[in-house]
C-alpha cells in the first residue's frame, strides 16, 4: 500500500514519530508500504513567501527548486524515526523515485513514474519515503507538481507500483459534507464515488487534489482518506457501485480561490470565442465558468472565472485582444467566490436548482453566475457572503 502524510499530519518532530510508529505498526501487520510525504506545517507557504521577498518575478526553474525543498526535509527525518522504531527505510526525491514530468514549472503534469528504485528499495525489504509534490522534467530540471501536489504523487506512485490501496493521511477523519472548518455539524461520508469527489475536488474541498482524483479513478486506485491523528476509519473513494447511496446533495462545497473577467460589448458573430479562448490556452491559463448572453443589438458580454494567480495575466491578454476582437471594455473582479452542491442522485431529482435558489435569495445572497453539470450546480456570490452560503445551503439539503 501507499500511505501519504499531509503538513499537519508530520508538522513537527513528534508528529514525525507518531507517524513512523504508525508506518511500523503497518509493517508489522504484513503490509509492504511506500509512504509519501509532504513538507512540514506551513513550510511551502513560507519558502513561497521568501521567494517573493527576494525578488518580484522569480525564475521559475529556481522557483521549484526552492519549494519542493520542504518535502526534502520531512523524507530523510521519517527514515531517522523509522530507524528508532527497528524499520529500515530509505527517503528519494522525486526525480530518484522517477517521476518524469512536462517542463511547465510549478504546475508540472505526471507523464511517467519509473519507480525503479522504489521497487529495489522495496526488494530489500525498506520502506522507500518519498518526498511527495516533485518530479523531474523533461529538460532534467526539477518540477512541482502545483499546491497540495503530494496527493498527487501519492496516487501516481500507487498506480505505478499497483498498490492494493492509497491512503491519505490528513487533519480531518475524511472526506465530509461540507469543509468541517466552516460547517461544524457537518458529516463523514464513508463511501464517496470518484465521480462525485472529482466534483468537490474541483470546486473546492481541497482535501485531495483535483489531479490526484483524475489519476485514481483513470488507474482504478481506491483511495481511503484518513485521519493521522486518530487513525480511525475515513473515507474510501472508489467506483460507484450500488452499496453506495445515491443521495440527491452529497456536499457542498466552496472556493475563493477564483477571479472573474469580463470582456464586454464583443460583436456576437462565429470565431470570437474561439480567438479568446485559444490566447489564453496558449498562457496555460485554466478557465473555468464561462457564461456568455444573449446577445442584444449585435453584441455580447463574456465573462469567464479562473485561478487569482493568473488574473493579472488573463487581463493582459483580454486587453491585447480587445481591438482585434472590437469589445468596448475588460473589467476584472477578485472579490468572488464560488458555492457548489454535488450530488450523484441530482440527475434524477428535478427542483435541486430551485431550492438553492430559494436558499440564497432567502438569506439575500446575490448570486452572479450559474454553472450546472450532470451532479453539480455552481453560483458565484461575492466573497464575504460565501462562508454564510455554505452553511445555509447545508442545513437545507438537511446534510447534518
Ligand atoms: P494535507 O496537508 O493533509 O494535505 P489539506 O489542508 O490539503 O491537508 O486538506 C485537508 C483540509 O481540507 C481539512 O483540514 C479541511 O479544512 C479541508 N476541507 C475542505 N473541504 C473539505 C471536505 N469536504 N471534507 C474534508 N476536509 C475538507
Ligand atoms: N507541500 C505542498 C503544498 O503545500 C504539497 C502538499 O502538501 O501536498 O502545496
Ligand atoms: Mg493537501
Amino acid at each position: 500500500m501507499v500511505q501519504k502524510y499531509g503538513g499537519t499530519s508530520v508538522g513537527d518532530a513528534d508528529r514525525i514519530r507518531a507517524v513512523a510508529e504508525h508506518v511500523a505498526r503497518t509493517r508489522r501487520d504484513g503490509h509492504e508500504v511506500v509512504v509519501v510525504v509532504s513538507a512540514m506545517g506551513k513550510t511551502t507557504d513560507d519558502l513561497i513567501r521568501l521567494a517573493g521577498e527576494v525578488s518580484s518575478t522569480p525564475s521559475p526553474r529556481e522557483y521549484d527548486m526552492l519549494v519542493s525543498a520542504g518535502e526534502r526535509v520531512t523524507a530523510p527525518l521519517l527514515c531517522m524515526a523509522l530507524a528508532d522504531f527497528g524499520v529500515s527505510a530509505a527517503s528519494f526525491t522525486g526525480s530518484q523515485a522517477g517521476i518524469i514530468t512536462t517542463t511547465e514549472h510549478s504546475r508540472a503534469k505526471i507523464i511517467e513514474v519509473k519507480g525503479d528504485r522504489i521497487r529495489e528499495a522495496l526488494a530489500q525489504g525498506k520502506v522507500p519515503v518519498v518526498a511527495g509534490f516533485q518530479g523531474v522534467s523533461t529538460d532534467r530540471d526539477v518540477t512541482t507538481l502545483g499546491r497540495g501536489g503530494s496527493d498527487t504523487t501519492a496516487v501516481a506512485l500507487a498506480a505505478a507500483l499497483g498498490a492494493s490501496i492509497c491512503e491519505i493521511y490528513t487533519d480531518v477523519t475524511g472526506v465530509f459534507s461540507a469543509d468541517p472548518r466552516i460547517v461544524p455539524t457537518a458529516r463523514r461520508l464513508p463511501k464517496v464515488s470518484f465521480d462525485e469527489m472529482l466534483e468537490i475536488a474541483a470546486t473546492g474541498g481541497r482535501v485531495l487534489m483535483l489531479r490526484s482524483v483524475e489519476f485514481a479513478r483513470r488507474h482504478r486506485v481506491t483511495l481511503h482518506v484518513r485521519s493521522s491523528f486518530t487513525w480511525e476509519p475515513g473515507t474510501i473513494v472508489t467506483e460507484e457501485d450500488s452499496t453506495m447511496e445515491q443521495a440527491v446533495v452529497t456536499a457542498v462545497t466552496h472556493d475563493a480561490t477564483e477571479a472573474k473577467v469580463t470582456v464586454s460589448g464583443v460583436p456576437d458573430r462565429p470565431g470570437v470565442a474561439a480567438r479568446l479562448f485559444r490566447a489564453l490556452a496558449d498562457r496555460a491559463i485554466n478557465v473555468d465558468m464561462i457564461v456568455q448572453n444573449i446577445s442584444s443589438h449585435g453584441t455580447t458580454d463574456i465573462s469567464f472565472t479562473l485561478p487569482k494567480l493568473d488574473l493579472a495575466t488573463a487581463v493582459e491578454v483580454c486587453n491585447g485582444l480587445q481591438d482585434e476582437l472590437g469589445a468596448s471594455g475588460v473589467t476584472s473582479d477578485d472579490g468572488i467566490a464560488r458555492v457548489s452542491l454535488i450530488g450523484a442522485g441530482m440527475k434524477t431529482h428535478p427542483g435541486v436548482t430551485a431550492t438553492m435558489f430559494e436558499t440564497l435569495g432567502a438569506d439575500g445572497i446575490n448570486i452572479e453566475m450559474i454553472s450546472t453539470s450532470t451532479i453539480r450546480i455552481s453560483c458565484v456570490v461575492r466573497a464575504e457572503d460565501v462562508e454564510r452560503a455554505v452553511r445555509s445551503l447545508h442545513s437545507a439539503f438537511e446534510l447534518e
